[in-house]
Parts: structure tokens; C-alpha cells; sequence
């Protein structure tokens, strides 16, 4: 059997080890530390934004941005439709309600215009909205953040898959007024997990401290005032992300390459690749295609999945609308058009995008996919 092609699977250079083991020899293997301070500035520094913190994962800098935002009991908080449930899920940990809205096509990300229509349905009962770049593919940011500040609500961005990418020269991760970013084993950068929460706000940052590390009130005796977490990154993990952040601009360029490749090597099949904005630079986390409709009915995603799977190749369906989700079924869902999200979901593959492929292997992958057409 040939090697596995992974999906998108870490790749480590040597530096991680150098962070870890100053950690080691310091003996400061706790949360926080030296590497945990350097890590939050240096990120802060690469993306532009005032300041940063680390967490346990992404999903809990995206908790802490729904608390910050002020979401209590049944409160609206509009969110993208196509995405992760880690995008999503946080509104429910503070008892808000999710409604989530139609992607658009151009880079299949929150539709603004279903946007719109949400924010007026739902008026003063909209606490905030979560914006995802799905794939590390930015969203209409400068739509998006105009409406939310038409309507007096606050902007979450979920940039957990975009770290990298910009919106007109400008970093995402920073058009919310709280941001998300992730760590995560398969993300362009990874500390094997973790997550960091970013904004220009410092007071904001600060509070993500304290709730991050238990709510503790200020006296030396155990005190609280209100009920925190414990979602702070150890310091042994940010070393490996402070080696990662020296290599984030060479993973991104790899990934440009694959899905370049792609493009070109499909170019004559009845499939379109994940597309962006001119006004964009995706950071390619993944590349992804839909097949043409005509063609869908001689090969179908998953028959593609499963025959890459025979070779030993990871491929991934697209992530599963969140309204098609069985835990969503009572939540609303706004369209303005002909469901994009689940024909995209229909329709799409993410295909091997792991950085370590040679080009043998991805020619092979294409091969192969060639070959089912
Ligand atoms: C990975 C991911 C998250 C969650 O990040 P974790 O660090 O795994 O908790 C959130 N949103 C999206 C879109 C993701 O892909």
C-alpha cells in the first residue's frame, strides 16, 4: 500500500522542538509562561491587531467572543449556515438562539443579502452575528461589517480556517470587533490543539483572561463574582505554535500551489474549484470543487471520496449546512435564494490538501479523479 495522503495533517520543522524544550528547561511546563506572552504578540503582530489570547481551542475564543458580545437567554445571534458546528455551537453555551443564513456563490461564504434579511426580521433581538471564512476563503467583509454597523450589532469572525488570508490587503481575524482563530491539528498553523481570541479592543482581551483562568476577583483568597472557565493555553503548547508562525507564509504558499494544480489539471472537467474574490488572497487551507450539475449524474462526490479512500487518500464531503443539522432542526434559516449551501454540499469535495504531498502524489490524486470522469 502507498503512503496515506492526508487531507491536511501537520507539518512540524524543528523550531516547535527548540520553544518546547526552553519550556522543559525552564522547568515552566504550566499554562502561561514565557512562550504563551511571545505567541499572543507575535500572532497579534502577523495578523495587525492590537491584542491577543491564547486558548485551549478556537471553539473557546469563540465562546468567550459570544459572552463579550453580551448574548443571554434567547437572544438572536445570526451565524453562517455553511461551516462547522464549532462556529455555531458556542451561542448555545450561553443560552442565545442561532439563526443561520444562506451562503452566496462567489465565495460561499454568509450571504449579505440573507444577512440583511435576518437582521430586519429579527431587529432588536440580534445580539451579534458570526462570520466564517470557510476553507480560508474570506467573506464579503466590507458588506458584512457595514450592515452589522447599520444595525448596531456586534461582529464575530470565525477565522479559524483563514489565518493568512486577506480582504483587501487586510488580514482576517481582524473585521470582527472580537476574532477567532484555531490551532487545530489540521489548520494551516497548528499547536496540536489550541486556538487564540484577537481584537483591537485591550479591555476585551483582558476580560478573555479572567474568564479564561476561572474568574478569580482580585485578593490573594479564592474569590469569585462570576463563573469562569479554564480555556487558557499551556505554555508547553504555544511553544510549538511560536516554531509553527515562523513557517506560516511558506505552508500558505504550498497551499496556493495544490490548489493552483488543481485548477489547472480540472481545468477541462465539468467541476469549479472554491472560489474568491479578486479582492482576496485566500490562504488555500483547502481545496475544494463542485461538480457541474450535468455531470453528477456519471460521478458523484462520495463515489470520488470512496475510489481515493481505496488508494489510501483522505478526501472530505463539505461540511454539512447547520440547518440541515438534526440538533438545528428547530432553528430558523434565512434564503434569498435556491438553498446555495446545501447544493454546494451536494455538489462538493474537499480534496487532499495536505502540504507534505509531492507532486507525484497529487498528480496521482488527479489521475484518479480523472479517471471516474
Ligand atoms: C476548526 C474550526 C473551529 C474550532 O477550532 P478548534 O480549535 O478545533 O476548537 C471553529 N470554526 C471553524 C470554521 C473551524 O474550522
Amino acid at each position: 500500500m502507498e503512503e496515506k495522503i492526508w487531507l491536511s495533517s501537520p507539518t512540524m520543522h524543528g523550531e516547535e522542538q527548540v520553544f518546547v524544550k526552553e519550556a522543559f528547561d525552564t522547568n515552566w511546563v504550566a499554562p502561561l509562561g514565557k512562550n504563551v506572552n511571545e505567541f499572543e504578540k507575535e500572532v497579534s503582530s502577523y495578523v495587525g491587531c492590537r491584542a491577543a489570547a491564547a486558548m485551549t481551542a478556537g471553539t473557546h475564543a469563540l465562546h468567550l467572543a459570544v459572552k463579550l458580545a453580551g448574548v443571554r437567554e434567547g437572544d438572536i445571534v445570526i451565524c453562517s449556515d455553511l461551516t462547522f458546528a464549532a462556529t455555531v455551537n458556542p451561542v448555545k453555551y450561553e443560552n442565545g438562539v442561532q439563526v443561520f443564513v444562506e451562503s452566496e456563490r462567489e465565495t460561499w461564504n454568509m450571504d449579505p443579502v440573507a444577512l440583511e434579511k435576518g437582521l430586519k426580521k429579527y431587529k432588536d433581538r440580534v445580539k451579534a452575528v458570526i462570520v466564517a471564512n470557510l476553507y480560508g476563503t474570506p467573506a464579503k467583509m466590507d458588506e458584512i461589517v457595514g450592515l452589522c454597523k447599520k444595525y448596531g450589532v456586534t461582529l464575530i469572525e470565525d477565522a479559524a480556517e483563514s489565518l493568512g488570508a486577506t480582504y483587501k490587503g487586510r488580514q482576517t481575524g481582524t473585521f470582527g470587533k472580537y476574532n477567532a482563530i484555531s490551532f487545530n491539528g489540521n489548520k494551516i498553523i497548528t499547536t496540536s490543539g489550541g486556538g487564540m481570541f484577537l481584537s483591537d479592543d485591550e479591555n476585551a482581551v483582558e476580560k478573555v483572561r479572567f474568564y479564561s483562568t476561572q474568574a478569580r476577583d482580585v485578593a490573594p483568597h479564592y474569590q469569585h463574582s462570576e463563573i469562569g472557565y479554564n480555556y487558557r493555553m499551556s505554555n508547553v503548547v504555544a511553544g510549538i505554535g511560536r516554531g509553527q508562525l515562523l513557517h506560516i507564509n511558506e505552508h500558505i504558499k504550498l497551499k496556493k500551489d495544490i490548489y493552483m494544480r488543481y485548477k489547472e489539471a480540472f481545468s477541462d472537467l465539468p467541476v469549479e474549484m472554491n472560489p474568491y474574490l479578486d479582492c482576496s488572497e485566500p490562504n488555500f487551507w483547502l481545496s475544494c470543487f463542485t461538480i457541474n450539475e450535468e455531470a453528477m449524474n456519471r460521478v458523484n462526490p462520495e463515489k470520488i471520496r470512496i475510489e481515493l479512500e481505496n488508494n489510501n487518500i483522505e478526501a472530505r464531503p463539505i461540511w454539512k449546512p447547520m440547518h440541515l443539522q438534526p440538533v438545528y432542526e428547530k432553528n430558523d434559516f434565512i434564503s434569498v435564494g435556491d438553498n446555495v449551501g446545501e447544493d454546494i454540499f451536494r455538489r462538493g469535495l474537499c480534496l487532499p490538501s495536505d502540504i507534505k504531498m509531492t507532486e507525484e502524489q497529487q498528480e496521482n490524486v488527479i489521475k484518479i479523479i480523472k479517471g471516474l470522469f
